[in-house]
């Protein structure tokens, strides 16, 4: 899922600042789940802001909407008519949620209250780690299901910078080096010969943005599969 965190306090006052009617629009989705944007988030963010309003002495008017997804036009549209009734929105939504509502409501205001941070999982209550940077052309089968990409700090493709001590990354003596992970992981699944394999460079061109994709069915509904 998307990982984000909410941003500080005073970056968010200094967004608004300008405006007297704001609705903070939450998402049920990835950061709803990373305890970043969802209708918990929305109330916390809500209060805290109407309480700086009442001590500043500022007309303030918050109210709060969280729908399912904001990146998502099914759930966004539910928005447009009671957006029309604020200055400005402060989405709690991932940067491609606020994107999304900041288009279909064009030209209102739409204020990013959360910094987008990766693409991770849950590894315990309250920590989330990245896994995945989106390349598009997934080469986790050579490496054993881990991704050189994102768990090496510089992204080698071909084995490790010869700086990890340890077991431990030269960039950081948190981090595990992933390519201490990576033959470790084929060594158990009998794959070590995986190594001898040279990964030519990156293709970026997979990575063209903005990118875009297609599901052919849905869009030409008589290419689908008959049942
Ligand atoms: S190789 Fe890594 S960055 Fe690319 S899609 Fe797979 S997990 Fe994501
Ligand atoms: S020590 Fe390991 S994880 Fe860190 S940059 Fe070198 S190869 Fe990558």
């Amino acid at each position: 899922m998307i990982i984000a965190e909410r941003k500080p306090f005073d970056e968010i006052k200094q967004e608004i600042l300008n405006y007297k009617k704001v609705l903070v629009l939450g998402c049920g989705t990835c950061v709803s789940v990373c305890m970043a944007g969802g209708e918990k988030e929305v109330e916390l963010l809500a209060t805290e802001l109407r309480m700086a309003a009442k001590i500043a002495g500022k007309e303030l008017v918050v109210d709060e909407m969280t729908v399912q997804r904001q990146c998502d036009k099914e759930y966004v549209e539910a928005v447009i008519e009671k957006a029309a009734q604020y200055d400005v929105v402060l989405s709690m939504a991932c940067g491609a949620g606020v994107q999304f509502v900041a288009k279909t409501i064009e030209p209102a205001i739409v204020m990013p209250a959360v910094n987008t941070k990766f693409i991770g999982v849950c590894e315990a209550e309250g920590v989330w780690a990245e896994r995945c940077r989106a390349c598009g052309n997934c080469m986790l089968a050579e490496y054993g299901g881990i991704c050189p990409v994102t768990m090496c700090s510089k992204g080698l493709l071909n084995g490790p910078c010869g700086g990890a001590k340890n077991d431990k990354c030269e960039a950081s003596q948190e981090k595990d080096c992933a390519w201490v992970l990576i033959y470790n992981r084929l060594k158990a699944q009998g794959k070590l010969d995986n190594l001898r394999k040279f990964t030519g460079a990156r293709n970026y061109t997979f990575q063209a943005s903005p990118s875009k994709q297609v599901n052919e069915a849905y869009v030409r509904p008589e290419l689908a599969v008959k049942k």
